[in-house]
This record gives structure tokens, C-alpha cells and sequence, in this order.
């Protein structure tokens, strides 16, 4: 299906989940997971990670309507883990402002499914490929808008 990006709710692009066995945590800087606390993993791998989740309003030729994408799909639009983006994202308070900016109006070819439990309101972006041959990730943009040269 042919999508063109409308808006992106840029005010919870990621969330935080257990680097071990990825459940979600709390957005809480101390909090560990209590699932793997439970199995002894009592090595220093025990630590969080976060994940893409983005709300997107989109369009096809027909309607407007909202999508969710997870993180591998959202890792194609923004070009680098959601981790990078978090840091980046410290050193520059708009980037998610500017990010949604830079995606709006940009046309993908989405993969789309119904999703069995959970934001099941929503249809699931499973896959995203953009249209534009020269389309470049976010995070490329938002380097050279913040002026940031890449490998520095
Ligand atoms: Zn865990």
C-alpha cells in the first residue's frame, strides 16, 4: 500500500525494554527486570535497551488513518537504532520535533497488518520501503541540519 507520512506523535518515539529478554520496562532510570532478576542472570548484561514505537498518521488514496510502527520498521525511517536516537536526541531537545518534520510528506510503500492483541486499535507497519530513490534516513538529516558530521 502506498502511504504518504501526515504527522508523527513525536512525544513518546521510543520505549524502554529489557536488554536481556526485550519485555517492556518502566521508564525509570534504576528499575531492572524483574522477570530476569528472577532467573539469576546476576551478570552486567543485566541492563535496559530502548525500542522504536511511533504513531504515525498516514494517507493512502483513499484515507487518512493512524499506523503503529516498531522497531525494525522505524529503524528504516530513522536510519539508526532507537538508543542513537535518544542520545542524540539529548544533545539536540527538538530532533523529534524536527525528525517528524523531515518524514511528513515523504511517501513509503507500507506493508501493513492487523495485530492480534495489544495497540490493536491500530494497524501495524510490518515493513516500509521509501519511495524516493534519494530518500535518506533521519538521523542523516538531522546530522546535517544540526550540523553534526557523521563519524565525529
Ligand atoms: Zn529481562
Amino acid at each position: 500500500m502506498m502511504c504518504t507520512v501526515l504527522a508523527i506523535d513525536n512525544s513518546g518515539l521510543c520505549y524502554k525494554v529489557c536488554s536481556v529478554c526485550e519485555r517492556t520496562l518502566p521508564d525509570n532510570p534504576t528499575s531492572l527486570c524483574k522477570f530476569c532478576n528472577f532467573n539469576a542472570f546476576k551478570s552486567a548484561s543485566l541492563s535496559s535497551k530502548r525500542l522504536f514505537r511511533l504513531l504515525m498518521s498516514v494517507a493512502s488514496d483513499t484515507k487518512v488513518f493512524t499506523v503503529i510502527c516498531f522497531d525494525r520498521a522505524a529503524k528504516v525511517l530513522f536510519g539508526c537504532s532507537a538508543d542513537e536516537f535518544f542520545d542524540f536526541a539529548k544533545l539536540h531537545p527538538f530532533a523529534a520535533e524536527t525528525t517528524s518534520k523531515i518524514l511528513e510528506g515523504e511517501m513509503f510503500k507500507m506493508t501493513l497488518s492487523r495485530p492480534k492483541n495489544g495497540y490493536a486499535q491500530h494497524l501495524r507497519v510490518v515493513q516500509v520501503v521509501p519511495l524516493r530513490s534519494e530518500f535518506q534516513p533521519a538521523i542523516e538529516s538531522l546530522k546535517e541540519f544540526y550540523g553534526v558530521r557523521s563519524g565525529s
